[in-house]
């Protein structure tokens, strides 16, 4: 087909020219002085996304599923339990990683399409029986990807603090990371995890974790039987810019330049971005239960009774080179996912907007066309007007 693809699943994102043209270039010695120097320079700049001071970054040439496994074998070992929260793949995925190193979990299960409920994170906490068998870590998906639905971690971290429970509070950031408001020194996350594949608007292949002082000790003191993943050895060697593999030299190339795109724009205005271009555009369902917990990142559309999601997917794709996120696991078929984050703006969304509109109506759901895209671009003229507004005002 002729013209853009249109990549709107949550991840892996849209990579910008910038950060294409960064890592066109030839592989370079990784033990050279050259490369050293970027590294040393980029790791505080990465730890600046993750919003820590005291937390030390971890990369490693993995995806996501890797990340979890690092936080996990280095802060834990089977037979210690953790509690999770089922609302959805990931966090399903996150749990079974965990009980397949031998960890006890204890999980919790919510609708899909639920935030994890402060409230019963506190009630599980108080219910602990304390001692050896006390939980160890409390697992979050900040932003369950296969539901749009964002979690407060801001309140897990409350419900720690009010049962005064010291486990490690380990985050899943995947589909939020540089898409969504996430400070991890001061909500006191102990391990954020993410992969370069989404937010920071890098091709797969990288996973990068930011670890607290309370995780470091715990992974010098304990954690599981590990090698690839030991943090320690990373750390250690990340302090002079080496590793002690080889690492994903381009993509480390990629993620500087992506990075510096990100404190460029200032993430605030990131966070707000994603936040403007996350339009409710139709009456149709959304999966996520609470309008205050919809993600910015993603949304996950409800088709009507008797409409395949597939089905709209398929005609998305085969006949306007649309690709959108397909349901995954028990939703499958149900819904499908439009990705709004990494580098995106709001033409890109009413394009998107407008091609799902075509495959909504050519797959047989009652839409009129151009109402989406038209609410999209009253609200995208409300957001604009309502930033220009203090502008003109003092220039008059
Ligand atoms: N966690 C979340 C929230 C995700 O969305 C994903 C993938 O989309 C993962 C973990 C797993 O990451 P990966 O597919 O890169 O292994």
């Amino acid at each position: 087909m002729s013209g853009r693809p249109f990549l709107q699943i949550p991840g892996p994102t849209n990579v910008p020219d910038r950060v294409l043209r960064a890592m066109d270039r030839p592989v370079i010695d990784h033990r050279s002085p050259e490369f050293g120097a970027m590294v040393k320079a980029l790791l505080p700049d990465v730890a600046k996304v993750f919003k820590s001071e005291t937390g030390k970054v971890v990369l490693y040439p993995s995806s996501g599923t890797g990340a979890w496994e690092a936080s996990l074998v280095n802060t834990l070992a089977p037979g210690d339990r953790v509690l999770s929260f089922n609302n959805g793949h990931f966090s399903t995925l996150f749990a079974e990683a965990a009980r397949n190193l031998g960890i006890e979990v204890d999980e919790v299960p919510l609708r899909w399409g639920q935030g994890v409920p402060a409230e019963l994170v506190e009630e599980k906490l108080r219910a602990d029986q304390g001692g050896s068998a006390a939980y160890k870590a409390v697992l979050v998906v900040h932003n369950e990807t296969s539901t749009g639905v964002t979690s407060n971690v801001v309140a897990v971290r409350q419900a720690l603090d009010t049962t005064g429970h010291d486990a490690l509070l380990i985050v899943d950031t995947v589909s939020s990371l540089a898409s969504m408001d996430f400070r991890m020194d001061e909500w006191r996350v102990d391990v954020t995890l993410t992969g370069s594949q989404k937010g920071l608007m890098l091709p797969p292949g990288m996973a990068l974790l930011c670890v607290g002082p309370k995780a470091i000790a715990a992974s010098q003191s304990g954690g599981s039987r590990r090698s690839f993943w030991d943090w320690n050895r990373i750390i250690a060697d990340n302090a002079t810019g080496f590793f002690p593999y080889t690492p994903a030299t381009l993509l480390l190339f990629g993620l500087r330049e992506a990075v510096t795109m990100l404190l460029e724009e200032g993430l605030d205005d990131v966070f707000e971005r994603h936040e403007r271009l996350a339009v409710d555009a139709w009456g149709l369902k959304n999966l996520c239960e609470n309008p205050a917990e919809v993600s910015n990142s993603l949304t996950a559309v409800v088709t009507p009774d008797g409409i395949d999601s597939g089905d709209v997917m398929k005609i998305a794709r085969e006949q306007y080179d649309l690709a959108l996120g397909v349901g995954l696991g028990r939703v499958r078929g149900k819904i499908f996912r439009i990705g709004h984050l990494g580098a995106l703006n709001e033409l890109e969304v009413l394009g998107t907007l407008g091609g799902v509109e075509m495959a909504l109506a050519q797959a047989g759901v009652k839409i009129e066309l151009g109402a989406g895209v038209a609410a999209a671009q009253r609200s995208f003229v409300a957001g604009r007007q309502a930033v220009a507004t203090p502008v003109a005002a003092t220039s008059r």
